[in-house]
This record gives structure tokens, C-alpha cells and sequence, in this order.
């Protein structure tokens, strides 16, 4: 099986930020290359987490957002090089192919939190051009786009500020995938509606499903039938808070393949993806690592036909990322 994974923090969480000690070859977080390959692995995407000014300081990083950016890009582009063997930089859906045939993995971009873009247009741009082509666009606080998702229902209502709605039309225009993980229920809606009006689809790429697990960052039922409807696919985040509620911090293969098939139920098959969030959750995982994602293929292949083993897998975000990066 081949795996499309659209969100991870390796690069950020532990490459960037151990200074140079860790290495996307070899180390011992949920991911690196040496396990990828082993996998399967089609395409990754890596987030340059860019918390907002609030919460920096309590992940111990005084950095602002656009030097934080910079150090992640360097070190990224670093890990390109030496590891150019193995892994590639995608930009579209054709290099994915392209890099496929030539065997190596390809390595998508993103941004998780648009705090640096600070009410700037041009920016969006400018990350383009380095390659970013996934925005995440908040993360657990309100930046210049909007506002992130909330147990407060009146902060969950509030939808995407004029600047935010500006900056996801560039990102369309552009070709840069719109992720509404971490963002407010408002917010979502308005990315929907941008959606449906430029006939390109958007991603949760780390979410899970709210009526499985009551948690602000799932998504509720009538949103995941939007994200079906739209062509838009939601991968699934591999933290058990997320999956099976605050009772424990143990991921069980069961428990995704639960969620997919809650999903599939909501939203159809073809809005089905993975999103590990590996190297951004603590919870330990029953199949261990990105090396173990055979197993979780192959327990949804109890429940679901081969062919949708592969839309659950890679297809459906390469469907996604194609239309909606260039
Ligand atoms: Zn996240």
C-alpha cells in the first residue's frame, strides 16, 4: 500500500528544533525516511509550525513567526539535499507522479498557522514561492485570519475576518491547499463557501469526526457532508483525544478504522484521507510509528473493498492536493 500522509511536525518538532541533532533520516520520533520508505510512503506533507506570539513562549520558542518560518525552511531545505536519494520536494500533483517513477517520496510544504502573514497578501505570495503549498490557516488562537476552533459556542460561531477571506482566494488563486484544521466551526463555513464559489476543494488535514468524540477540533457531522459534497477530503489525526475522548492516550488501530468508517457513513468515501499529526501528539500509538501504517491498511481492508483501502490511503489526497495545488 502506498500512503499519502497530509500533516506531520517531524521537521518542526524535531529537526529544527533540536538544532541540527535530530535528522529526518534516522531518529526516534514517529517518523523519519529510513520508516517512510519502508512503508509505502507516496507523499508527506511536513508543517512548519508557527505558533502565535501567546503560545510560543510556552513551547519555549522566542523566535517571531517569519524567523521562526526561515529556521524551518533552512533546516527543510537541508534535509532535501541530504536526503535528495529518498525524498523530493513536490509542488503539484504531477511531481508526486513524477517523483514517484524516478522512487523517491515527495515532500510537501506546509504552513500550520498563518500568523506570519499578519494581515499581508503579498506574504502569501512570497511563501508560494518558496514552495508552501498547504496553509493551515490558524492554529489555537486568533491571528489576522480568524479564529481557531473553541468549547465556547459564541468563539466557535465566529467566521473567517475580511482579511482571512482575501487571503484564501490568493491561496486558490495561487494553488496552494486551504486547511481548516484547528480553525473555528464559523470559519470553516466560510472556507466552504469560498470552496463551492472557486470550484476547488479544501482539506481538514488532521481532524477526526465531533459525534465519535466531542472535542472543538473534530468535525461535526453537517461539516463532514460538506466536506463530501465540496470534493474535499478530511484526514484523519491519529491522537486518541481526538479519536476515543480523554479516557486514555492509547491510539488503537480500531479506533481509526471506527472513524473511517463514521466518516465514509457522513461524507462518502472519496473525502477520506490520513492525517498522523506524527511527531505533534503524545499519544502512544497501537501500531507504533509511520512504519507501522501497513497494519492499519491492512485492518481497514477488513472493512472496506481494496479499491477504497487506496482512496483512504493516498488516493483521495492526491485527487485533493491535484486539484487545488499547481
Ligand atoms: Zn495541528
Amino acid at each position: 500500500m502506498r500512503f499519502f500522509d497530509l500533516h506531520c511536525d517531524t521537521v518542526s518538532t524535531q529537526v529544527a528544533r533540536s538544532g541540527g541533532k535530530v535528522r529526518l533520516n534516522s531518529n526516534q520520533g514517529h517518523l523519519d525516511l529510513k520508516r517512510l520508505q519502508k512503508s509505502g510512503s507516496l507523499a508527506q506533507v511536513f508543517a512548519a509550525f508557527l505558533p502565535t506570539y501567546d503560545a510560543a513562549s510556552e513551547v519555549g520558542i522566542t523566535a517571531k513567526p517569519q524567523e521562526l518560518f526561515d529556521q524551518i525552511y533552512t533546516c527543510y531545505q537541508k534535509e532535501l539535499r541530504t536526503n535528495k536519494e529518498l525524498l523530493a520536494p513536490a509542488l503539484s500533483g504531477r511531481d508526486i507522479l513524477k517523483n514517484d517513477k524516478a522512487g523517491h517520496i515527495s515532500a510537501i510544504l506546509s504552513i500550520e498557522d498563518c500568523v506570519l502573514l499578519d494581515g499581508d497578501l503579498h506574504k502569501i505570495a512570497a511563501l508560494y514561492k518558496k514552495g508552501v503549498r498547504v496553509m493551515t490557516l490558524t492554529w489555537n488562537y486568533e491571528n489576522s485570519l480568524g479564529y481557531p476552533a473553541s468549547p465556547i459556542p459564541a468563539d466557535m460561531e465566529r467566521g473567517l475576518k475580511p482579511f482571512g477571506k482575501a487571503a484564501v482566494q490568493k491561496m486558490q488563486e495561487l494553488g496552494i491547499l486551504v486547511d481548516v484544521s484547528h480553525l473555528s466551526d464559523g470559519g470553516f463555513y466560510d472556507v466552504a463557501e469560498l470552496s463551492r464559489e472557486a470550484h476547488i476543494p479544501f482539506a481538514a488535514t488532521h481532524s477526526c469526526a465531533r459525534s465519535l468524540c466531542q472535542h472543538p477540533r473534530n468535525l461535526t457531522d453537517d461539516m463532514l457532508r460538506i466536506i463530501g459534497e465540496t470534493g474535499s477530503v478530511c484526514g484523519i489525526n491519529f491522537n486518541a483525544y481526538f479519536l476515543n475522548g480523554l479516557s486514555s492516550n492509547y491510539t488503537k488501530i480500531d479506533d481509526i478504522v471506527q472513524c473511517a468508517r463514521y466518516i465514509r457513513d457522513k461524507a462518502g468515501i472519496d473525502a477520506l484521507a490520513l492525517g498522523s499529526d506524527f511527531d505533534g501528539i503524545d499519544s502512544t500509538l497501537e501500531f507504533g510509528d509511520c512504519a507501522g501504517l501497513p497494519r492499519l491498511a491492512d485492518a481497514l481492508a477488513m472493512y472496506f473493498p481494496s479499491e477504497e483501502v487506496e482512496k483512504i490511503c493516498w488516493k483521495n489526497a492526491l485527487r485533493v492536493f491535484t486539484e487545488a495545488a499547481k
